[in-house]
């Protein structure tokens, strides 16, 4: 379990908006006693209404003058503060938000580090809130997933973590696992009862019910990874066929170099582009071919590398001549466990009648006129396993699906255990241990190390 920051845990303060002007700026500032580093810092000890009242007020915001050590201001805008524990970290905190200049923000952390703050640390706010048990470990991983996110489907997936809805998945899930535990463990301790115990408790039947949500949850986590981190597409294909030109159309730019010259392109090209929120890395590679020229040779070298890296491959063939010999050469060193979508292009130079019939993985369509186009978003995103599911996917971390996979396979070696009782056990409590994991009940502290240091300073 999580240690309860101490209360007595340093003052830190860190300017919590992005450097650069802007209209407001927030210095944002965490620890003990902030009342009266409030008073210090404003000079103000009464609150100047009609009926006076000690400031600072919890909750209100004060129009103050932000002093100097030598009482001259520095700044004037709002002070707001947040009695410990009802603030984001569970601390006393005080907010100022003055006007958004580097000089005037710089201004004001300083004076905080003359009244006993020290900076914080990249992440520290929300450490100290895991800490206090304001968020657990999904939630503060939901923090830092909603400030990166790179589309509105992941930012909207991110705050479902950050509000809890992934985590009190992985609770509900965890309790009934707790529940079979006592119930298996239970039958150790009498063993005369055995299997007919665990019989009248359906305990078998809940592990597999458990399993199968537990399958569930999984594929919605990997779902959400995906929105996370997105899908690597690789255009693989002769040279000359038109990879290029999809890029652009793909991206709408002229990032990639086109020409009519077979094999421009040497090197990888990398764009990303976003299909209904998930975000596709489009791998432009150099084309498929034989070649004495060194430097094409060595841009093959890392189309072969890329292609074995991709998540799903754009296979390019010219709508004209269809698939050739040459093709086959490439095809049979295409790794197997990639799945392959089949792009005939150009299919503005071909006669209708000699139209190849579209499939669900053979698209006929044409770079240049963008006919088609449609039709190779939608097999993007169906091998992606999106079907539009992302109202209820997880924004899940390489982490979270490693401990949710652990579980799977602890609870499958337990089903197979019900002859074995202690082993069934032993495998129901590491089920346990790995979502545990998720939400940090059980976290070392290197993991939490490794999760906040990847927060910004003043988050
Ligand atoms: P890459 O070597 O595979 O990257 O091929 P490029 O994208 O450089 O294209 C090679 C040539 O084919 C260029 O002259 C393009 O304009 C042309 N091209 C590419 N796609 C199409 C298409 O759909 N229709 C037509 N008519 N020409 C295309």
């Amino acid at each position: 379990m999580a240690n309860p920051s101490n209360s007595r845990s340093p003052v830190i303060a860190a300017i919590a908006t992005p450097p650069g002007r802007g209209g407001v700026g927030v210095v944002r500032v965490s620890g003990h006693d902030l009342a009266n580093f409030a008073q210090r810092l404003t000079g103000r000890f009464a609150d100047s209404s009609a009926s006076p009242q000690v400031f600072p007020q919890a909750r209100q915001a004060h129009l103050c003058r932000f002093l100097a050590q030598d009482g001259s201001a520095l700044d004037e805008g709002l002070l707001l503060y947040f009695a410990a524990p009802h603030s984001y970290t569970g601390e006393d905190i005080v907010e100022l938000q003055g006007h958004g200049g580097p000089v005037v923000m710089q201004m004001l952390l300083g004076r905080c580090l003359e009244l006993g703050a020290r900076p914080a640390e990249p992440g520290e706010f929300t450490r100290r809130a895991f800490l206090n048990h304001k968020l657990d470990l999904a939630q503060a991983e939901g923090v830092i997933d909603l400030i990166d996110a790179s589309t509105q489907a992941a930012a909207r997936s991110a705050l479902r973590s950050l509000s809890g809805v992934f985590s009190e998945q992985v609770h509900a899930w965890r309790d009934r696992l707790v529940d079979l535990r006592m119930l298996v463990e239970a039958t150790l301790d009498f063993p005369e009862e055995e299997v007919d115990f665990l019989e009248a408790a359906n305990a078998f039947g809940r592990l597999e019910a458990l399993q199968s949500e537990l399958v569930n949850l999984l594929a919605r986590a990997r779902q959400g990874s995906l929105l996370r981190s997105g899908l690597q597409v690789v255009l693989a294909g002769q040279p000359n066929v038109g990879k290029s030109s999809l890029l652009n159309r793909l991206t709408g730019d002229e990032r990639a170099i086109v020409t009519e010259l077979a094999g421009t392109t040497r090197d990888v090209l990398r764009e990303s582009i976003q299909v209904e929120g998930i975000p596709l890395h489009i791998i432009d590679t150099a084309g498929l071919r034989d070649t004495e020229d060194v430097v094409e040779r060595m841009g093959i070298a890392r189309t072969w590398k890329e292609i074995e890296r991709a998540d799903v491959i754009l296979r390019l063939v010219d709508a004209r001549t269809g698939i050739t010999a040459e093709d086959h050469a490439i095809d049979s060193r295409l790794p197997a466990n990639v799945p392959v979508i089949w792009v005939f292009n150009k299919s503005d130079l071909v006669e209708p009648e000699a139209e190849v019939a579209t499939q669900e993985l053979v698209i006929y369509l044409s770079a240049k006129t963008g006919q088609g186009i449609d039709l190779l978003r939608a097999a993007l995103l169906r091998i992606a396993g999106w079907e539009g599911r992302g109202e209820d996917a997880i924004l899940a971390r390489e982490r979270h699906l490693i401990a949710l996979a652990a579980a799977l396979e602890h609870t499958g070696v337990a089903r197979h255990s019900t002859a074995q009782l202690e082993l069934m056990a032993e495998e129901l409590r590491l089920a346990q241990e790995a979502v545990n994991s998720i939400t940090g009940e059980f976290g070392a502290d290197d993991l939490l190390g490794a999760i906040f240091s990847r927060f910004c300073i003043g988050k």
